[in-house]
Parts: structure tokens; sequence; C-alpha cells
């Protein structure tokens, strides 16, 4: 196993509906009977070619823009309990079989009257998913609201067959999206409070950078920072100077992206020692920088900014963890070394507490023993 894939690894930045799987984005199509509908009104009778469909959803370069468009349509077809139950168990069963010990999941919770879907209900769709995972043990519920009812499976499985199986942490960010009211944001702060016990620790601001205002969400995050919840804000993933410097000033426990940044805001960055989510592949791909040899990675990396890799829509991106670090690796000249050091130091930005921290320095300590 090539090392990219065997070291352990933090992914702090994953986009739930992004991370879907092509298999199960086709397969979601193919059974919406909006998808046949279209297929009559195109004339084509009901008849699809598949090999069509694939080539659409597998293109690999497009726009921020079209990324959003793209993601207007996964949610069509995805967005019913069954299906994000499914989207959620595969997910995670994906980042783990590629040595990931530490998940953090981000998803917009979505309301659907026609079906019956609440923000809540989608939430608990996704809490049923963490729960069906069987290729790993998962530790998803925070130690101090674990009680007998909501253990997590590891001392099960360790007691029934005597082996030890891997284990993958996973924690939940519930997304304020920029198309959403004041109190559609503040709705999801007072969900994610009330989900703290199953697993949820914090909130993401996401969605079209072109659309919505800072001054829109300031309240629910403000409300979500002033009751413990941990904050990550997409910043910077366009131009736009209204924005980057209030984002900043607000001291957030991590950014996304940090891509259009003036001079003056680039030293504000590295002053608060703000850690970036740092996602090469999705910042190519969508042509947000035009080649990976002027990625600002290189030069937060040389100032010792605290950094971290992430794949932020592994599925949309046809892109891995793994590959995330082999790309860098290749890219930006880091040996074996230096990449697993990068991966570790991703422990202290995790938004988890300290018995979790402890626990995955002893894993990547016992890891860095076989590293040679
Ligand atoms: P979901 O929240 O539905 O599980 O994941 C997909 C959503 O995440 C998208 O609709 C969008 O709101 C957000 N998202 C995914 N990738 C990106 C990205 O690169 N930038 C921004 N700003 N939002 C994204």
């Amino acid at each position: 196993m090539e090392w990219w894939v065997s070291m352990p690894k933090i992914e702090l930045h994953a986009h739930l509906n992004g991370s879907i799987r092509n298999s199960t984005l086709l397969y979601a199509l193919i059974h919406t009977p909006l998808f046949w509908e279209l297929a009559r009104v195109l004339g084509e009778k009901g008849v699809i070619v598949f090999s069509d469909v694939e080539h659409v959803i597998k293109k690999n370069d497009r726009s921020l823009g079209e990324v959003f468009k793209l993601f207007d349509l996964i949610h069509i077809l995805t967005t019913d309990h069954k299906t994000v139950t499914r989207i959620t168990k595969e997910v995670v069963e994906d980042f783990a079989s590629e040595n990931v010990v530490y998940l953090e999941l981000r998803t917009t919770p979505k309301k659907n009257d026609s079906i019956g879907m609440s923000k809540q209900s989608y939430m608990e769709a996704v809490i049923e998913g963490l729960r069906a995972v069987t290729a790993v043990d998962i530790d998803f519920v925070p130690h101090k609201f674990n009680t007998q009812d909501s253990l997590n499976t590891i001392a099960m499985n360790d007691a029934c067959d005597g082996t030890r199986r891997k284990k993958t942490y996973v924690r939940l960010l519930l997304s304020i999206d920029r198309r959403e009211t004041t109190e559609a944001a503040i709705e999801t702060v007072k969900l994610a409070l009330e989900m703290r016990g199953l697993g949820v620790v914090g909130i993401d601001l996401s969605g079209n950078p072109d659309v919505g205002e800072w001054n829109t969400f300031l309240p629910a995050l403000k409300f979500a920072q002033e009751q413990g919840l941990y904050i990550t804000l997409h910043c910077g993933e366009v131009p736009n100077r209204q924005e980057v410097q209030p984002m900043l000033d607000f001291l957030p426990q991590r950014i996304g992206h940090a891509i259009f940044f003036e001079e003056e805001e680039w030293r504000q960055l590295k002053t608060s020692k703000i850690p970036v989510e740092i996602c090469l592949t999705s910042n190519i791909k969508t042509e947000s920088i035009s080649s990976i040899d002027i990625h600002h990675f290189v030069d937060l990396y040389n100032a010792k900014h605290p950094l971290v890799l992430c794949t932020d829509d592994a599925g949309v991106f046809s892109t891995s963890l793994s590959n995330e670090y082999k790309l860098a690796s290749t890219a930006f000249g880091l040996g074996k070394r230096e990449m697993f050091e990068l991966a570790r130091n991703g422990i202290e930005f995790i938004f988890a507490g300290d018995e979790v921290k402890q626990y995955l320095v002893g894993a990547f300590d016992s890891a860095a023993k076989k590293l040679n």
C-alpha cells in the first residue's frame, strides 16, 4: 500500500453530498421519477443512454458556478431520508478505508415539506447513517454525552470477536447555506445545539460565495459562538473585500480555502493564526486557482501557518484525502515525513476535546514507528 494511503489522516473539510460516490449518484438518478419524465420530455421515450449520463456526472472540470448548479441537481436526487442515510454510511466507510482516523463531516440540514422532511429529520437520517456503518468502528458521540444507550460500537465489537478493529472518530458540522435567511440560519444553530449529544460540534458557512451577505449570517454565527459551538467559514473563495476582513475579525476556529486575499488580509490571517483548510484539487478543478504551482499552500506552509489538507467534495471532484497528500507531496516537493507531520499537526485544529486528541496522538505515534 502506498504511504499516502496507509498513513493516518485527518479530514476536516468534507461536505456530505459532495462526497457522494459516483455509483450512488447514478443509482439515485435512475431511480428518480423526475429523471424519466425529463427523458420523456426530451423525446427519448424513457430510454436513457447510460454512458451519456455517466459522462455528465463524471465530468471533471467545472467552474465554481457550475459546481453549485451540479449541487442543486445532486440535492434533487439525494434529498430523501433513505438516500441521506445511505450516503452518510458510504462516505464514512470510504474515508475510513483510506485510514482517516478522524473525520469532520459537514452538511446543510434540509427541509422538504412534500416528503415530510424537516431539518431535524434530515439530521436524524445522517445519524442513522453513522449507526449503520459496519466496515469500521466509529465513535461519534462526545465522551461527556456518552450514555449506556449511545455507547459506540468499539467496545461491543472488541468483546464479540476479541480482535481490535479499525476505529474512526466522526464529528458533524451543520452548514448554513448562503442562500438562507437569518431565521433559517438561526434554526440550524438551534438544531446543532440540540444535537450536541449526537456528535454535532460546530457550524460551517458555505454555499455559493456570490450569493448572500455576511450580515445576514452574523446573528446566527454570533449566537453559535456564544453557545460554545466551533465555527469554520468558507472565506475568500471569490474576491470580496467587504467580507474577508469581517470574517477574520470574527475569529472563527478555522477557515476554508482562503484564496482571494489582499496583502493586508494575508497579514491579518498570519497574525491571527487561524488554521486554514486547504482543498487543492477543488481549487484547481473549479479554476479558482489557475495552476497548482502558484497555490497559496506554499506561502502558508513556509510561514508555518496552521494548515490542514482536505478533500472538500471527494465525489464531485473525483479525489480522496490520500490523493490530496500525494498531490501536495509531488507538487511541492515534500517528502513522506513532512507529509506525515502535516497530517499529524491537524490534531491541533480538530473540533474535539483533549481525550480524542490524545487518542489521535497515540495513533500517529504508533504509525510513526512503522514509517521508514
Ligand atoms: P451538503 O451540505 O448538501 O451535504 O453538501 C453540498 C453543499 O455544500 C453544497 O450545496 C454547498 O452549499 C456546499 N459546498 C460544497 N462544496 C463547496 C465549496 O467548494 N464551496 C462552498 N462555498 N460551498 C460548498
